[in-house]
């Protein structure tokens, strides 16, 4: 089946720092971020198809003669990872476990429902692990790893300068965060308390979807998130099974956002259980 909309043209850019960039591409609404410095430019997340990332490339020319020298991919889903395809002749960032995961069945099925050949999916050029910087002129750009919470590989972007932060889908404005079956939701909201550790009162944090928003914004996401997890250990503790615990327990996010998300939380409360000696 083919859906359009991995042939969708992305939208405005709009300004939200100077030289940051951010429009909207569909078919998921997600946000795509232009940094521009003095000598060359950077995408952040490259939309839903080859076509689209090679689309994002013609479209930053809209707004800067500046040749785009980087790419960064903030997590494996599909409309942040899948127009890697497009950027294959400069360096292209993401974590390292994004790499097995665009060649595994899930990524496969998703490509198949989208009309993308899996086969011409990229996978990025340069992985992260903790950290890394781009130069961009005049401008520095830092990626990092801050914990798992989305996916086990979520990556912000940084630009100090502009006091401009990426948080990929770690954050998100329009609705509720995203929990899938990939999702770490005991680990989501420390992860948070990294991210919230490199904003100021005046940082401007560019979500996943949505709308810009600010440190306060995400103090509050990161407090529901903790309560999904505190929810989970406390129905598993009650002795409350995880098929039943969308039903049976009090939830700060709509069902469909976390029902993947309980599962992955159940299971990981199990294989996380520490017993005696630890050595
Ligand atoms: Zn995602």
């Amino acid at each position: 089946m083919s859906q359009p909309g991995s042939r969708a043209e992305p939208g405005p850019w709009r300004e939200v720092a100077g030289g940051v960039y951010v429009c909207v591409v569909q078919p998921a609404s997600v946000n795509v971020g232009l940094i521009v410095g003095s000598d060359f430019a950077m995408v952040v997340d490259t939309g839903s198809s080859p076509w689209q990332g090679r689309l994002l490339r013609h479209a930053a020319r809209e707004v800067t003669n500046a040749a785009i020298q980087a790419a960064v991919a903030t997590h494996w889903h599909y409309d942040h990872c899948f127009g890697l395809a497009g950027f294959t002749d400069v360096s292209t960032f993401a974590h390292e476990s994004v790499a097995a995961r665009l060649r595994s069945q899930e990524a496969a099925a998703v490509a198949a429902d989208l009309g993308v050949e899996v086969s011409e999916l990229a996978v990025a050029s340069r992985e992260v692990a903790v950290a890394s910087a781009v130069d961009l002129g005049g401008r520095r750009v830092e990626i990092a790893h801050l914990g798992r919470g989305h996916t086990d590989g979520d990556l912000v972007v940084v630009v100090p300068d502009a006091n401009v932060l990426f948080a990929g889908d770690l954050i998100e404005s329009d609705s509720a965060p995203w929990y899938g079956d990939d999702s770490f939701p005991h680990e989501w909201a420390s992860t948070l308390d990294s991210v919230i550790g490199l904003m100021t009162v005046d940082t401007v944090a560019i979500p996943g979807h949505g709308g810009p928003v600010n440190r306060e914004f995400v103090f509050g996401q990161r407090g529901r998130v903790a309560a999904v997890s505190g929810e989970i250990r406390r129905l598993s503790e009650a002795g409350i099974r995880a098929p039943e615990a969308l039903q049976a327990g009090s939830w700060p996010f709509p069902a469909p956002h976390i029902t993947d998300g309980i599962d992955a939380g159940y299971r990981q409360l199990e294989g996380g259980r520490k017993t005696l000696p630890l050595i």
